[in-house]
């Protein structure tokens, strides 16, 4: 019976002495470390060890279960080196010195705010948001995660980075970098500036760095030199949704700069946002309507539509040829938004055509950002990025993983 508590509380190397259960919901495992289970002294590395003190008997946290939290009680000596003389706490399994809880007590927690948020886990598990918070930032690391990625990234022949900005709060920015091919997270950085970027191409060897055969962004990256430089054997492939969003972006805009100039609406939004092959014969009534009102915005149509059709070219060259036709009419355009994109077109044209000499994309990455605002949502926002950070790891990634990560050896 008693071996049984041992592996349905996860307690082995520890012989449970007596249980009690108070009338305040707690569970009360009295236990005693097995004899087996031999100090070092942190001194000299001798083994040769006696008590100096007895310790006390402490209540630490290990474990939730059906309304009931579950607590080991347990005695902590402090120990004497027979070779040197040093003095020092005895090592517990599982309970690391100076906490108040087992690690699987945090293991515990933290599995559950993988999935759920601080007041969630505060609540059910009888956590403070401080301690709950330590225990995110002891197991959670963006940069520790990276390392461990990195020891996969070695083995590829080939690399394929995926960056991509969210919004953690109003115009502060995080950065989420992936594996493109393999659809893997490598970690999230808690900002967009180049401090952050550069910290973690530290962390990739030249030889790693060279592998790097492509890297997907958007239009609103702001270190394409730093990638340049680091990756000199990649191409910089801006991610096609990203195109056609920015064409459709000034399109949206030139309706409703129509809008407030003619006092009248145009109420086509969904209309202009779909894709031709997916217009009803009534969506093309209503959008021929103010067309015809509205060259302009009939000319802006196309303009995206074209931007769309360039993706249906199967060879660079073909590709080529049609983005250089299409940025000359843009920019030729009497219309100020379609100048503007046809700038926009031109600045990254080489970027939108490296598509054609690497086919990546960055839908890993965004699908990544909804789950991210999913979590987001479930927390009613973060104070503060850092711990946004981890808390999105934590939920994005595996968590029997994560622990692995930092759990390894034990
Ligand atoms: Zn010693």
């Amino acid at each position: 019976m008693k071996n049984n508590i041992l592996n349905f509380l996860e307690i082995q190397g520890y012989k449970v002495e007596s249980t009690e259960e108070t009338k305040k919901q707690k569970l009360i495992v009295k236990v005693r470390k097995k004899k087996g289970y031999k100090n070092k002294c942190p001194g000299c590395g001798s083994l040769k060890i006696s008590c100096h003190a007895k310790g006390n008997y402490r209540l630490k946290k290990h474990s939730h279960f059906q309304e009931k939290l579950i607590y080991l009680k347990i005695k902590r000596d402090r120990l004497v080196c027979l070779k040197c003389r040093k003095v020092f706490s005895e090592e517990l399994p599982s309970i690391k010195k100076y906490s108040r809880v087992s690690d699987n007590f945090v293991k515990q927690s933290l599995g559950y705010l993988a999935k759920n948020s601080f007041n969630e886990v505060g609540t059910v598990n009888k956590i403070g948001y401080q301690a709950l918070k330590n225990s995110l930032y002891d197991n959670v690391d963006p940069f520790k995660l990276l390392d461990e990625k990195v020891k996969r990234l070695s083995e590829l022949e080939e690399i394929y980075l995926g960056l991509d900005g969210q919004s953690f709060r109003g115009l502060d920015m995080v950065l989420t970098i992936t594996e493109v091919k393999l659809r893997e997270l490598l970690t999230i950085l808690p900002s967009e500036h180049q401090v952050d970027l550069e910290r973690f191409l530290k962390r990739l060897s030249p030889e790693i760095r060279a592998k790097v055969k492509g890297v997907a962004m958007d239009m609103t990256n702001k270190h394409y030199r730093l990638l340049v430089a680091n990756f000199p054997k990649a191409v910089i492939v801006i991610d096609h949704y990203h195109v056609v969003a920015c064409a459709l972006m000034h399109l949206q805009k030139v309706r409703t700069t129509l809008q407030s100039a003619r006092r009248m609406a145009i109420p086509i939004k969904k209309e202009l946002n779909k894709n031709r092959e997916d217009l009803t014969e009534s969506d093309k009534d209503k959008m021929n309507k103010y067309f015809s009102l509205f060259p302009e915005l009939f000319e802006a149509y196309l303009a995206k539509e074209r931007v769309r059709l360039l993706y249906r070219a199967t060879k660079y060259n073909e590709a080529k040829e049609k983005i250089g036709l299409l940025i000359s009419e843009l920019r030729n355009s009497k219309e100020d938004e379609l100048k503007e994109l046809g700038r926009t077109m031109t600045h990254w044209k080489q970027e939108i055509l490296n598509y054609f000499k690497c086919r990546i994309t960055n839908a890993y990455t965004e699908g990544l950002h909804t789950k991210c605002k999913l979590i987001k949502r479930k927390s009613f926002g973060f104070k503060n990025v850092e711990t946004y950070v981890r808390k999105l790891i934590l939920g994005l990634l595996p968590f029997a993983l994560l622990w692995s990560y930092t759990h390894f050896s034990t």
